[in-house]
């Protein structure tokens, strides 16, 4: 065989080709994952950094649980299963997060485990007033800040700066670092043992957002000498419309932290009903109320899709999805990639700005593919390794330019166009 000078063969297509696509789907050895879920036919779904895909095994796992375990058990089921579940589900996240089982549970949702991880770090840190974060955090994880600021009065200082600022302003003022691991706009990751132990060195704790991480990248909190972390149960995990969250805390941190939402569940002997409070051992101390069973059931189902799956090939799968797309898009007129386009560590989604980012999206989701917008004019792409194709990476790609092409030619303006569906976490 003839080889070109990349170490080509000759013959082979052209690597932003369909045909180079297809190949690489049929040498997936993930390929198979695909099977593990309920997708509709005809859709490409480039969304599952917002709301993961059905697994198979969920819809009948919520069914028994609610005619033999509900249905049948009654009360007795939170001593036949329902009472494990928080921890049970939290082991099977820990080998995506780089954890020790016994020290993560899945509980609340992930602003309430926030609130509840900052102000353990506030009261932890007793003479200083600052929670630094990036500008460009999530939403949520500002806002609970926020909040914690109000209700401490002025005891406590939100100080949100820019990303190339964060290390200038790791002072001696700093209590809390919190960062989202990988940015929900633009995928960018953060170095997060440099970052740790940037924080470490002027005495503040980390806590680290990794909703858009689990699942699709590479993360290890025991190595990054992390103090908590909380994430999401419905992206990358697959979890289910508002599955449980899920929360992090280092051994070292794990008897003395204090979760100010002192429920009765994160009690030592919550049925003894003891009129005082008193903190139950290890991580089971920052559950609040009664776990949700039906949603933790089809969250822990879910997460079984994950049991044997080799995960650097996962993470390898996610990273080239994101590169061919980037590639495939690169030179389309108007398009600005806001995702990082070098081989440096990224998230499992792409986005790309363009002054019509709007109805272009709600043109592909006409077409089938299905992303989403972020305002002004940001569109978004993710790409669940478990089950994207690299055809649907280069259908999605060719859909895109046949939009830009169209509204390039002027032929394309706001009202003739449907709007886009509604916004989603
Ligand atoms: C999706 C997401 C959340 C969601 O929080 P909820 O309490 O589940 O609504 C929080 N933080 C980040 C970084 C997210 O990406």
């Amino acid at each position: 065989m003839t080889e070109t000078i990349t170490g080509e063969p000759a013959n082979s297509p052209h690597p932003l080709s369909r045909a180079r696509a297809e190949q690489h789907d049929r040498d997936d050895p993930l390929a198979l994952m695909r099977r593990r879920f309920d997708l509709p036919g005809g859709l490409i779904y480039l969304d599952g950094n917002s709301l993961g895909a059905l697994p198979r095994g969920v819809a009948a796992r919520l069914g028994e649980v609610t005619r033999h375990e509900w249905g049948d058990k009654l009360i007795a089921g939170w001593w036949q299963g329902w009472m494990d579940l928080p921890r049970q589900t939290g082991a099977r996240i820990a080998p995506l997060i780089g954890a020790d089982p016994d020290h993560v549970v899945a509980c609340d949702s992930t602003s309430l485990n926030l609130y509840k991880l900052a102000a353990a770090a506030l009261l932890a840190r007793p003479d200083r007033s600052v929670i630094l974060s990036d500008a460009d955090n999530f939403p949520t994880d500002l806002y609970m800040f926020e909040g914690l600021s109000t209700l401490m009065g002025k005891a406590v200082e939100l100080r949100t700066v820019p990303r190339a600022a964060i290390m200038d302003h790791l002072t001696t003022d700093v209590a809390l670092l919190s960062l989202s691991h990988v940015d929900y706009r633009t995928a960018e990751q953060w170095d997060m043992a440099a970052l740790t132990h940037a924080a470490h060195k002027v005495g503040a704790l980390s806590l680290w957002d990794l909703s858009h991480s689990a699942g699709a990248v590479a993360v290890d909190l025991a190595g990054a000498q992390a103090d908590m972390a909380v994430g999401c149960g419905y992206k990358f995990l697959n979890g289910g419309p508002g599955a449980p969250a899920y929360l992090y805390v280092a051994p070292d941190l794990c008897n003395t932290l204090v979760n100010p939402l002192s429920g009765w569940m994160g009690h030592q002997a919550p049925f003894d009903f003891a009129p005082r409070y008193q903190p139950a051992e290890g991580i089971d101390r920052f559950a609040c109320g009664t776990p949700p069973v039906l949603g933790l059931a089809a969250l822990d189902r879910a997460l079984e899709v994950f049991a044997d799956v080799d995960l650097p090939a996962l993470y390898a799968k996610g990273q080239a999805l994101c590169a061919l797309f980037l590639a495939l898009t690169k030179d389309l007129p108007g398009i600005c990639a806001l995702s990082p386009t070098k081989d440096i560590p990224r998230g499992c989604h792409v986005a790309l700005s363009h002054r019509q980012a709007k109805t272009i999206m709600a043109q592909l989701a006409s077409r089938g593919v299905v992303g989403d917008f972020r305002p002004p004019d940001v569109m978004r792409f993710g790409f669940s390794a478990l089950y994207c194709r690299y055809v649907d990476v280069w259908d999605a790609a060719h859909a895109l330019a046949l939009e830009i092409g169209k509204s390039e030619d002027g032929l394309s303006d706001n009202q003739a166009h449907p709007s886009p569906p509604h916004p989603a976490p």
